[in-house]
């Protein structure tokens, strides 16, 4: 295996499939199953899941709502989405915590850094709900934060694109994907991996981060082998 330990960053649009809204249990469980496998290897795994199936704060402000109050929201969507991923996983038969940056304290125990790693060398998953805790935060952000606390090899963001483009590949044909790129070629170019607080946490941290699609079974195996299958941005 080529880390030790990782981030996985999931959308929460990610989990709708198919569907316009919510919550695809097929798609959920292909997840679970696909990081039960890489779990299997060794590999400690720690997930942050988005929110957007769900709810996202600046929709929501566009249509008239106080945006603090749109992003606790939001970051309430994240927690539901991880629930049902922990559900999932703990049906293929992995021992998982979740740990939220807000107190529920009734579902799942508060992200206490020390704790969270302790649950990792025990090898639990662990799933950090609630994003940062703060608004207008994104949950990519919360991947990259927790990612350099645990001290994660990487952040690794599963999409339903298989890399980083020269530019939309869904909208230019023409686009061609980069297997290698740097921070600073991703802010030259103008490219979108993640916001720029996120990014910018990632790069001054030194934390890889790998854009690679999730929804094809197996590939996070793959990229937990070190193929060279997305793009790798260090
Ligand atoms: N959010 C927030 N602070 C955070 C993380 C998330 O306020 O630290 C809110 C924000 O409103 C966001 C929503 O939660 O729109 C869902 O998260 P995100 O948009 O990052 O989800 P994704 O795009 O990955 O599905």
């Amino acid at each position: 295996m080529k880390y030790k330990r990782i981030l996985l960053k999931l959308s929460g649009e990610s989990l709708m499939g198919d569907k316009q809204y919510g919550i695809d249990s097929d798609r959920v469980l292909q997840y679970a199953q696909d990081i039960k496998a890489v779990h299997d290897t060794g590999l400690e795994i720690a997930i942050v899941i988005g929110g957007g199936n769900i709810f996202r704060g600046l929709s929501a402000e566009k249509g008239g709502m106080d945006r603090v109050q749109a992003d606790y929201m939001g970051m309430l969507a994240t927690v539901i989405n991880s629930m049902a991923l922990q559900d999932a996983l703990e049906k293929t038969g992995v021992k998982t915590r979740l740990m939220t940056a807000i107190k529920m304290e009734q579902i799942c125990e508060p992200f206490i850094r020390r704790r969270a790693v302790r649950h990792l060398e025990k090898r639990r998953i662990v799933i950090f709900g609630a994003g940062t805790g703060n608004p207008y935060f994104t949950t990519d952000t919360a991947a990259s934060l927790r990612a350099i606390e645990i001290n994660a090899d990487a952040v690794l963001k599963g999409t339903r694109v298989d890399g980083i483009y020269t530019a939309d590949p869904e909208k230019d044909p023409t686009a061609t994907k980069y297997e290698n790129i740097t921070f600073q070629e991703v802010y030259d170019n103008n490219l979108n991996v993640m916001d720029m607080t996120a990014f910018t946490l990632c790069q001054e941290n030194k934390l890889p981060i790998i854009v690679f699609d999730m929804n094809k079974a197996g590939n996070f195996m793959r990229i937990a082998n070190g193929d060279s299958i997305g793009t790798l941005v260090k």
